[in-house]
C-alpha cells in the first residue's frame, strides 16, 4: 500500500473506470480488453477510442482538458461514448458514427459526437483568473453562478451563452437572459 496521492492520470482513470463498470453491461462492452489512458496534449477532442486488432484490445484515451472543463456528468458521458466505439470494435472490428453506432450511443444516452469540445452551449467563466469551462446543458452553476466559486482562485463566475454571446452572473440575470432568448434558447 502506498499513501501517495493519485497523480491526475490516475483520478481520471480511476472515475472512468467506475463509471464504465456502471454502464458495461448496458453497453454490450468486454472491459477486460479495454485498456486506458490519459491525454495531457489533446484540445479539440474530449476522447478517443483506438483499436489494436492483433490484441484485440480497446484503448481509451480521455483528455486531460476535458476532465478539468465538464462535470462528472459530462465527463462520464464521454466515457459512454468511447465505450460505445471500443463495444463496436470488438462486435465489429471497426467502429464510425454510423447507424449502429448512433442507436447504442441513444440507448445508453451518450453524446453522438466525438468533439463536444468545438461548440459549447454555455461557458462558465471565472471572472478574476479567467479559468473556463465548457457546458452542455444548463447545470446549476449555468443557472446560479453566484453560488458557486472558482475552485482555482475563489473568484465569481459569469456564464455566457455561446450562440447568442449573453452573459450573466446570477439567477435573475439566467432567467432575464431566457425569457429574452425565447425560441432561440
Ligand atoms: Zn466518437
Ligand atoms: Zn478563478
Amino acid at each position: 500500500m502506498s499513501d501517495a496521492t493519485p497523480t491526475v492520470e490516475e483520478a481520471i482513470v480511476a472515475q472512468a473506470r467506475v463509471h464504465a463498470r456502471e454502464v458495461a453491461d448496458e453497453i454490450g462492452v468486454d472491459l477486460a480488453s479495454v485498456d486506458w489512458a490519459v491525454s495531457a496534449r489533446a484540445k479539440r477532442r474530449a476522447g478517443v477510442c483506438r483499436y489494436d486488432h492483433e490484441r484485440e484490445v480497446a484503448t481509451v484515451v480521455l483528455s486531460r482538458r476535458a476532465y478539468r472543463s465538464y462535470d462528472s456528468g459530462e465527463f462520464e458521458a464521454i466515457v459512454r461514448h468511447e465505450l460505445v466505439h471500443a463495444w463496436e470494435f470488438q462486435t465489429h472490428g471497426e467502429s464510425g458514427h454510423g447507424s449502429r453506432f448512433r442507436e447504442r450511443a441513444a440507448a445508453v444516452d451518450a453524446p453522438r459526437h466525438c468533439e463536444p469540445f468545438s461548440e459549447p452551449r454555455y461557458r462558465l467563466v471565472c471572472s478574476d483568473c479567467g479559468w473556463e469551462g465548457k457546458r452542455h446543458r444548463a447545470s446549476n452553476p449555468v443557472k446560479a453562478p453566484d453560488q458557486y466559486r472558482c475552485g482555482d482562485c475563489g473568484g465569481g463566475y459569469r456564464v455566457e451563452h455561446v450562440e447568442s454571446g449573453r452573459t450573466w452572473t446570477t439567477a435573475g440575470g439566467y432567467g432575464a437572459a431566457r425569457a429574452a432568448l425565447g425560441d432561440d434558447w
